[in-house]
């Protein structure tokens, strides 16, 4: 497919962006050309059959990246909210998960993919069971994914999900097109002991992938390890090895300085979840020192029952609010910055940079547009602080994934009401079937 988005305001999040009337041409999945082309040079390409596609009034910018989630946990959006982490997670969250089918799995992730397209996510990550529902709903809905079976070495399973893992990479990693990566997934270093680890350090280094990682989320979960094995829960994943491997550590609500400094070492990259933190009373990361240290930091919604949504939009626009309230400085987290975490240090953080997150040549064509004839987009006088303080991710009115139109004029090609209507009766008669037993 060769496509050519003419007449939109363009922001690329390439070093030194700033917004420009650019025309962007794309050959099949990837970016040919980023610039201003004469009348001639647009009748030249048409000639050699690039369709244009007006993107008049429109704001066109790399797609998000979401950097951390469950995808599937959106069959327990709404189930269990306003509770304490450990009876969260014993009482409602695990009871339901364990009851969840492989179909179940794709169903959820088929939403969640929905409501992912709709506001402007076009590679999002994952962390869950059933992996290859997960990858077979990416497949066939043309968004990118960074994938992981997670794994707990606690449970009894814990073989079993290694050599799993090691099965679902083979098969599935550079799938789709090259629109799925893989990457090993334990679960956190207090549900994996050290022996597990290496385990998956020496497995990361045979299939050649990175590792994602629950890293010091709550306060609990740093005493509780320093009094177990007398280091940080980064500092501890640095003496396991774990560091060797390009590493994306999500949460990191709670490090210190050295663990700074360790992170900064090693580039372990951070997904920052302020939903989830701020949702689950697990505090505020203190965002300001990662950044003046140089760290790499993505945004990511976690999954749908600690958000409860997947919203992008509405995650960065935290991102860069509560930093401020917190630090009482309103400097910090600027619009700029708060954009750029959401899509080029967002594909940083995966380590797909050279691939996606931003508009330039060579890379994949994962492309959103804002409709901008909207009454909060007026006056205009900066594009970038109307984006992150002012917009609505229902104005996102077109996403292309590797090249192709996924959405257009808001429209998605997919049944929506059966997804609906799948996710809504597999939901609740898996909380009839709890209720019952109780
Ligand atoms: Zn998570």
């Amino acid at each position: 497919m060769k496509t050519i988005l003419i007449n939109g305001l363009v922001l690329t999040m390439e070093a030194d962006w700033k917004p420009a009337y650019l025309d962007i041409v794309i050959n099949d999945q990837r970016i040919e050309k980023v610039e201003q082309l004469s009348d001639d040079e647009r009748k030249q390409y048409i000639n050699q059959g690039y369709q244009c596609v007006d993107m008049a009034n429109k704001v066109v910018m790399p797609g998000f990246v979401n950097t951390h989630g469950h995808a599937a946990m959106t069959l327990l959006r709404s189930y269990a909210d306003d509770l304490p982490l450990q009876q969260w997670l014993e009482d409602k969250i695990w009871p339901f998960e364990a009851k969840l089918t492989a179909d179940d799995i794709y169903w959820g992730t088929k939403l969640a993919i929905i409501e992912m397209l709709e506001t402007g996510t076009t590679c999002f990550t994952d962390m869950y069971f059933e992996m290859e529902q997960v990858a077979k709903a990416v497949e066939e809905m043309g968004i990118r994914a960074c994938l992981s079976r997670g794994m707990i070495g606690v449970a009894p399973n814990r073989d079993i999900a290694l050599s799993e893992s090691e099965q679902f990479i083979s098969q599935w990693n550079q799938a789709a097109e090259g629109r799925i990566t893989c990457t090993l997934g334990p679960h956190a270093p207090y549900t994996c002991p050290p022996d597990y680890l290496k385990k998956v350090v020496e497995l990361a280094n045979k299939l050649d992938v990175p590792i994602q990682i629950h890293v010091s989320e709550t306060e609990k979960e740093v005493n509780d390890c320093k009094e177990m094995y007398g280091a940080s829960p980064v500092k501890h994943l640095e003496n396991i090895g774990l560091f060797s491997r390009p590493t994306i550590a999500a949460h990191c609500v709670h490090l210190d300085d050295n663990d700074i400094d360790i992170m900064h070492k090693h580039n372990v990259t951070i997904s920052h979840n302020p939903s989830s933190n701020l949702k689950l009373a697990s505090g505020i990361a203190p965002l300001k020192k990662y950044i003046d240290k140089g760290l790499t930091v993505g945004i990511g919604t976690d999954g749908c029952s600690s958000n409860n949504n997947l919203d992008m939009l509405e995650e960065l626009k935290l991102a860069s609010l509560i930093h401020k309230g917190n630090t009482y400085d309103p400097t910090l987290i600027p619009a700029r910055k708060a954009l750029e975490m959401a899509t080029i240090e967002g594909a940083k953080a995966l380590f797909l940079d050279e691939v996606i997150g931003s508009i330039a040549p060579g890379k994949q064509a994962d492309i959103i547009a804002f409709s901008l004839d909207k009454s909060l987009y007026y006056p205009s006088f900066d594009i970038t602080s109307l984006l992150v303080y002012s917009a609505n991710s229902r104005d996102i009115s077109d996403v292309f994934i590797a090249g192709k139109q996924i959405m257009k004029n808001r429209r998605l090609e997919f049944n929506k009401q059966e997804i609906f209507q799948q996710v809504q009766d597999r939901a609740q008669n898996i909380a009839k079937e709890i209720a019952a037993t109780k």
